[in-house]
């Protein structure tokens, strides 16, 4: 699925529930924050070599997955509210990141 279709279909969800008016910039930025926090929690406490084998526990990998998917969902509907095409934004940045960090050879 495209980020625009991902985009389209979680805008006709908060369409069909009159989400619209709560999804202002502020509170889909705020709730991003939060669901990150969330992801992180998964993480809290865990050795690295634990975080590295995080998957294979079938409940946390669970948890983990959809808290990722929470944090895409609210960042594909900022960007959406916002105008912000997100494949232009990631290639321009990573050309940034390009410059900023060249690669050794
Ligand atoms: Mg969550």
């Amino acid at each position: 699925m495209s980020i625009a279709s991902l985009q389209k279909l979680l805008e006709d969800f908060a369409e069909a529930r009159d989400w619209g008016p709560a999804h202002t910039p502020k509170n889909l930025a705020m709730a991003l924050a939060g669901e990150a926090g969330e992801l992180v929690a998964e993480f809290q406490w865990l050795t690295e070599e634990e975080s590295g084998r995080v998957m294979d526990d079938p409940e946390r990998a669970e948890a983990v997955r959809l808290e990722m998917a929470d944090v895409f969902c609210y960042l594909l509907r900022l960007a959406g509210v916002l105008g912000v095409d997100l494949d232009a934004a990631v290639r321009e940045k990573t050309a940034i990141n390009e410059h900023r960090f060249p690669a050794p050879r």
